[in-house]
């Protein structure tokens, strides 16, 4: 599957927005990748999944993703691989296992995300995988939006994304949507429902 054809599975799905966005660093954007809307699609899941899992060089042991963005994304890659998935969940801010979830130790593991920005929840995961005593062997996602091909090579990782969107994205106080204040004042997708302005 070529990076053009996930695009198009985006905008079939609606789910490629454009308007005025705070992404979840922080910065301001024109452009918002809602994956749910994709994810939302088994079949497109499923098609997604399956590139993935032809993709990975490493065999891991268990899939995770951190919740809620990666759950579903979690649940169909180990599905296609024949594996369990778990996900991992903030408390008090705090990336954590919880529901039981437990590992084996030296168990491999593969790290998921849905859509890569600046990578930070996926670091998260790495870290709290190895403070519970299991080993990464990769990190995959559907889009990378980092501009980076390996954002994790600093932790010794391969890293499979199918497609590269580098984001356009300024400081709030740097952003011309702000100043043109043509498209309002910049939302954030995942917590306000029918946010977006237009869909492409
Ligand atoms: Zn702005």
């Amino acid at each position: 599957m070529e990076a053009a054809e996930v695009l198009d599975l985006f905008r079939s799905s609606r789910a490629l927005l454009e308007g005025h966005f705070q992404l979840s660093s922080g910065r301001h954007s024109n452009q918002y990748f809602q994956c749910a809307l994709l994810l939302a699609h088994p079949r497109h899941a499923q098609a997604l999944a399956k590139e993935i899992a032809a993709r990975l060089a490493t065999r891991p042991e268990l899939v995770i993703g951190p919740a809620l963005g990666a759950v579903v994304w979690s649940q169909e890659v180990a599905r296609e691989l024949g594996l369990r998935s778990f996900f991992s969940e903030r408390v008090d801010g705090q990336m954590s296992l919880r529901r039981g979830f437990e590992l084996r130790p030296g168990e491999k593991l593969l790290v998921v995300e849905d859509v890569l920005t600046t990578g930070g929840s996926v670091r998260e995961v790495i870290a709290l995988v190895r403070q519970l005593g299991g080993q990464v062997v990769g990190v995959a996602s559907i889009v990378n939006r980092s501009g980076r091909k390996n954002p994790f090579e600093a932790e010794g990782l391969p890293f499979t994304a199918l497609a590269d969107v580098e984001a356009v994205s300024w400081t709030r106080e740097e952003c011309p949507l702000c100043k043109s204040g043509a498209h309002g004042p910049a939302v954030k997708p995942g917590s306000r429902p029918g946010a977006a302005k237009t869909q492409v």
